[in-house]
C-alpha cells in the first residue's frame, strides 16, 4: 500500500461468493496479518458446486468472521445483511464459460438478477461502497492492443454477456441513484484453491494423475494471467481508494497462448507433449483478451507483484500437496471445463 494515503476507516464488509476461488482469498487476505485494521467480514455464499466451505477454514474461528449460507437472489436475506454492513465486495457468480454455453439460465439468474437484488439492497440500506467484481471478458476479443475502461462492452459468451449486464446495471445505479459503485475488470486469475474445471487446475490435476490434458482448437488463444494475490490487491485498492462510478481494469502482464501455458504446466509436472490431446474448440471461443491497466496503476498505485514463473511454481506445488482438496471435486466436476 502507498504510505502517502491515510488508512481507510474500519469497515464491516459483506463479501458475496466468499467461499469460491477468488472471494475466499479476498476474505483470507482481509482477515490476515496485513489486512486493514478493525475490519469485519461476512461471507454470503449459497455454496454451489464451486463454493467450498474448506476454502474458509483458515478464518473460520476468526472473531471478525461470519459465514451466512444463502442466495444473493434472496431479497429478504440480502436486506437483513445490508443493514449491518458498510461495504459490499460482490464476487458471487456463475463463473465458468463452458457451463454457460451448455445452459445460461443460472448465469442470468445469479449474475444479473442476483446483482440487481444486491444493488437494490445496497441502495435501500445506504451502503457506502459497492465493488462489482467483473472480468476482462466483457470487452470481447481483441486481436492486438488492449481495451481501456471507456471501450464499450462487446461480450461474446453467455457468461460474459451476463457479467456485462450486471456491470451496466451497477453503473446505472450509480448514475441514476448516486450509489457509490466501483467496477473492476480483471484478466484470467490463477493460484491455489481454484476449482479443477478451470484450465490450470484441470491440467495440473490431470497431469498429476498421469492423464492427458484437453487443449482447445489450435492452442493459440491468448490470455493474460493474473495471480490472485494481485487481483485481491487491486480490488482492495479500488474498494478503499477508488472513485465512485468508475471502472478499473486489473491486468497481470503475462500474456500466453494456451499452448505456451500448457508447455509450462507439462514442464512443471515433469510430463512431455505426448500428454496433450487436442480437442474440438470451444464454441465462439474468444481469441485474445487484453486490458490496459494504466488507470489503476497511475491513480491507485497498483502493480502486479507476483512474478508469473514463481506464482505458477507455487500453484503447481499447492495442487501437488493438496490432493485431499481437489480429488473429491474432480469426481463430481463432470465434463464442462
Ligand atoms: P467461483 O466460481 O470459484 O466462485 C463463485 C462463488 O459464488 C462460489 O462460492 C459460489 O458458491 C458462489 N455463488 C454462486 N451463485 C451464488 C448465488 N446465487 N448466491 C450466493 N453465492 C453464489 O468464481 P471465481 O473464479 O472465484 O470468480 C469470482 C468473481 O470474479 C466472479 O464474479 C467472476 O466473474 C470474477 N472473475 C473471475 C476470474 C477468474 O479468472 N476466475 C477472472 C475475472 C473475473
Amino acid at each position: 500500500m502507498n504510505g502517502r494515503h491515510p488508512a481507510p476507516p474500519p469497515a464491516r464488509v459483506l463479501v458475496t461468493g466468499g467461499a469460491g476461488f477468488i472471494g475466499s482469498h479476498h476474505v483470507r487476505t482481509l482477515l490476515g496479518p496485513d489486512g486493514p485494521a478493525g475490519v469485519t467480514v461476512t461471507v454470503l455464499d449459497s455454496l454451489t458446486y464451486a463454493g467450498n466451505p474448506a476454502n474458509l477454514d483458515a478464518v473460520r474461528d476468526h472473531p471478525a468472521f461470519t459465514f451466512v449460507k444463502g442466495d444473493i437472489c434472496d431479497q429478504e436475506l440480502v436486506d437483513a445483511l445490508m443493514a449491518d454492513h458498510d461495504d459490499v465486495v460482490h464476487f458471487a457468480a456463475e463463473s465458468h464459460v463452458d457451463r454457460s454455453i451448455l445452459s445460461s439460465s443460472e448465469f442470468v439468474r445469479t449474475n444479473v438478477m442476483g446483482s440487481q437484488t444486491l444493488l437494490d439492497g445496497a441502495l435501500r440500506h445506504g451502503i457506502r461502497t459497492f465493488v462489482q467484481v467483473s472480468t476482462d471478458e466483457v470487452y470481447g476479443s481483441i486481436d492486438s492492443g488492449a481495451w481501456t475502461e471507456d471501450c464499450p462492452p462487446q461480450p461474446n459468451s453467455p457468461y460474459s454477456a451476463s457479467k456485462a449486464s450486471s456491470d451496466l446495471l451497477a453503473l446505472a445505479y450509480h448514475r441514476t441513484h448516486g450509489l457509490d459503485v466501483r467496477v473492476t475488470r480483471c484478466s484470467n486469475n490463477y493460484g491455489h484453491h481454484q476449482y479443477p474445471e478451470k484450465v490450470i487446475p484441470l491440467f495440473v490435476s490431470n497431469l498429476l494423475d498421469g492423464r492427458k490434458v484437453p487443449l482447445y482448437g489450435d492452442g493459440g488463444n491468448v490470455r493474460d494471467w493474473l495471480h490472485i494475490d494481485d487481483h485481491v490487491q487491486g480490488v482492495e485498492l479500488v474498494r478503499t481508494r477508488g472513485r465512485a462510478g468508475e471502472v478499473y481494469n486489473i491486468g497481470g502482464g503475462t500474456e500466453l497462448t494456451n499452448r505456451e501455458l500448457t508447455d509450462l504446466l507439462l514442464e512443471a509436472c515433469g510430463a512431455g507433449p505426448d500428454r496433450i490431446e487436442y480437442v474440438q474448440d470451444r464454441k465462439g471461443h474468444d481469441r485474445r483478451y487484453c486490458v490496459d491497466w494504466t488507470k489503476i496503476r497511475d491513480e491507485l498505485g497498483y502493480r502486479p507483484r507476483k512474478d508469473f514463473a514463481t506464482g505458477l511454481a507455487e500453484t503447481v506445488a499447492w495442487y501437488r500437496a493438496n490432493r485431499a482438496w481437489w480429488e473429491p471435486l474432480k469426481q463430481t466436476a463432470g465434463e464442462p471445463r
